[in-house]
């Protein structure tokens, strides 16, 4: 089937109580990997590319060819993502190169300017079929420290995530519960109150950011709390260097960038099929 909108995708996940995994992809081998997981477990998957690394590295057409190609004729759902993006030229362009989904993050402005660039967004895409995920508070780097006295304004106001919702139009939330990128150093202290009173006010699929690290029974309450997204980046990262460097450890002296790749294939696809056990969505297509 062609590539899909996320809003079908969630919405679904939504219904049937279990979360799809948005992965995002750094070249032909990861996404080669993630697709073969998503076939072998009948899994509905969200293809995710980085504004700020994958997309400007490879530019509009290298990525939906590589999309169109490996996804286009898939018998699962996908949609194709842009992850985090406030540049605003980017966020045209993708929807009309063909991505069907993009996330405007302009979390770190004033809220009406993040209404104000989200809603126009929304504006470009929906007439497209394209669907729009927003942010709401700051989804921060796990090395950004946070104090304690802070942690009410850099999380999003359950209140104003509704208001938010429903003045911009957006098909999915991202809201700041204490979740963040990169590699937790201890135990990542969540808000699941928070997500619990966001869930309950707001009429569109929630996502989670920075899923790499939380506990399997973290993943569980949260999509019990109503969580239809959750985002896995450094993970793939860290399947994708192991690959490599065990590689070479078993087969030093040799130069074959093609068992490389497939070893990189085979490590993504084990990472991801895990994730989707535990996300629920295996057998869901
Ligand atoms: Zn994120």
């Amino acid at each position: 089937m062609a590539l899909e909108n996320m809003r079908t995708l969630l919405d679904a996940a939504r219904e049937g109580g279990y979360a799809v995994g948005a992965f995002n992809i750094v070249d032909y081998a990861t996404f080669r990997g993630v697709m073969e997981a998503a076939e072998e477990e009948r899994s509905p998957v969200i293809i995710q590319t980085s504004a700020s690394s994958t997309v400007k590295f490879y530019g509009y057409d290298a990525l939906v060819g590589l999309a169109r190609a490996l996804a286009g004729n898939s018998p699962v759902p996908v949609a194709l993502h842009l992850d985090h993006c406030k540049d605003m030229d980017m966020l045209k362009g993708t929807i009309d190169a063909g991505w069907t989904s993009v996330m405007i993050d302009a979390s770190t402005y004033p809220f009406e300017e993040n209404v104000a660039m989200t809603k126009t967004v929304v504006g470009w895409a929906h007439p497209k079929g394209v669907s729009v995920e927003g942010e709401l508070g700051s989804i921060k780097g796990v090395e950004d420290e946070i104090k304690v006295e802070e942690r009410d304004a850099v999380l999003a106001d359950p209140q104003k995530a509704a208001e938010f919702v429903e003045r911009t139009g957006i098909d999915a939330l991202a809201p700041a519960i204490g979740t963040a990128h990169g590699l937790y150093k201890g135990t990542p202290d969540i808000d699941f109150e928070r997500l619990k009173k966001i869930v309950s006010l707001v009429d569109v699929p929630v996502v989670i950011h920075g899923g790499t690290g939380l506990s399997d029974d973290t993943f569980r309450k949260l999509i019990s709390l109503g969580a239809a997204k959750i985002n896995i980046s450094t993970q793939l990262k860290l399947a994708y260097m192991q690959a490599f460097e065990d590689f070479k450890k078993e087969n030093p002296g040799k130069a074959d960038p093609i068992k490389v790749q497939k070893a990189i294939v085979a490590a993504v696809k084990d990472v991801v099929k895990r994730f989707m056990r535990v996300f629920g969505s295996s057998g869901k297509a």
